[in-house]
């Protein structure tokens, strides 16, 4: 595997598109890559301003990206991952246009959009710091880089919440886990717990139900979609712990042993054998970015307009990160659209005025 020097992608060197400069053999994701590095180092100026940038590799920052594309934006994406949640579901079956597709592969096709069909100019790279300028915004990546633009979606979904219980952090990656993971193959005839009452955690029982001896499911409550539970072979094969919690875990060098529970408001204990946890309690939004430029609600999401714009002119936000009602693929994708179209009359009032 190789780097993009341009945009930090990991590229396949026997697929990748190469380019030998000053003797030196170059592997990039697209022409689109290419090009740029070619410029840059013919013009010896990286550029650092673009009319719109897009934080977040999710369904909404991706789409949002694509449609500005095509809107003829002058747009610039940075993404810590591709993909975002998306990529972690293994069965997506609501998702027009497709009757049934895993998450990795809805993903592939995102980013063949993103960097083949129609190429956008992107980095991989986590925004550290988003601040008000007199034209627009000033963006700050971890690696200090720094990027002005005249307007900006924010598309950077939620995180998974943790547990905060003993153990948590000690175990980490030592048979604790949050959310799906692909290879489960260290927990092939053993005991697991799964702990969360929603869709993503069903999912994950179900994954489980083949590979693990036995899945014990705690939730404080069931509450994923009916038809969701009834068609679950692992919500059906669990054994199940509504109303209680977790309240400690407890292992050794080798990685987690045991998982202890409590029944909700009393004092009944339980200890589950487990040598994997699989934590699926929810996420937050990942709205600290612009917590000081804009509203968020009482849950931290970024208050939006029926067009994706907050209050601060030039700053839309889209996706997971914002308070608009559904958390799903199809709906975030629906943002970033409408965010891009709106960004676009936003940055073409401001060519008008000019
Ligand atoms: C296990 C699981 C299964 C799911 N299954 C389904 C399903 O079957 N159908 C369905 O419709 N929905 C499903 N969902 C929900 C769906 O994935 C989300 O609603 C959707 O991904 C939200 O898209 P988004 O782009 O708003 O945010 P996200 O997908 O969360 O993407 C956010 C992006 O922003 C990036 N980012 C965050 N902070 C920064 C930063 N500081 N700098 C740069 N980049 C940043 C992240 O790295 C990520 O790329 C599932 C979710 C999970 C967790």
């Amino acid at each position: 595997m190789r780097r993009d020097p341009v945009c930090n992608m990991e590229v396949d060197e026997t697929t990748a598109v190469t380019v030998e400069h000053g003797g030196e053999a170059f592997y990039f994701c697209s022409e689109g890559c290419r090009d740029k590095f070619l410029a840059e180092h013919r013009d010896r100026k990286p550029r650092t301003s673009y009319e719109l940038i897009i934080i977040g590799g999710g369904p909404a920052g991706l789409t949002a990206a694509v449609y500005a594309a095509k809107l003829r934006v002058d747009t610039f994406v940075l993404l810590q991952d591709l993909g975002g949640q998306a990529i972690d579901s293994t069965k997506i079956e609501n998702y027009m246009g497709f009757d049934f597709i895993t998450g990795p592969e809805l993903v592939h096709k995102f980013k063949n959009q993103l960097i083949h069909s129609n190429y956008v100019d992107h980095k991989i790279a986590e925004v550290e710091k988003i601040e008000k300028t007199p034209e627009g915004f000033r963006v700050t990546t971890s690696d200090l880089a720094s990027y002005l633009t005249k307007a900006l979606v924010v598309a950077t979904g939620m995180t998974r919440r943790k547990l905060r219980v003993p153990g948590e952090e000690e175990f980490q990656r030592q048979g604790v886990f949050y959310g799906n993971i692909q290879d489960l193959s260290f927990v092939q005839g053993k005991d697991v717990v799964v702990i969360g009452g929603g869709n993503s955690a069903i999912q994950i029982v179900d994954n489980l139900c083949t590979v693990a001896a036995k899945t014990y499911l705690v939730a404080r409550k069931f509450e994923a979609d009916p038809a969701v539970m009834k068609n679950s072979d692992g919500f059906a094969a669990a054994e199940k712990f509504e109303g209680w919690k977790i309240e400690r875990l407890d292992g050794d060098r080798s990685g987690l042993r045991e998982v202890q529970i409590r029944k909700a408001a009393t004092s009944e204990t339980a200890t589950l054998p487990a040598a994997g946890l699989f934590i699926a309690i929810g996420l937050h939004p990942n709205s600290a970015l612009v917590s000081t430029l804009t509203q968020l609600n009482e849950r931290g999401e970024v208050i939006i307009n029926p067009d994706c714009s907050t209050d601060i002119p030039g700053l839309f936000a889209a996706g997971d990160v914002t308070n608009a009602y559904g958390k799903r693929i199809v709906i975030a994708s629906g943002d970033g659209a409408r965010a891009a179209l709106a960004a676009k009359q936003y940055i073409l009032a401001l060519r008008r005025e000019k």
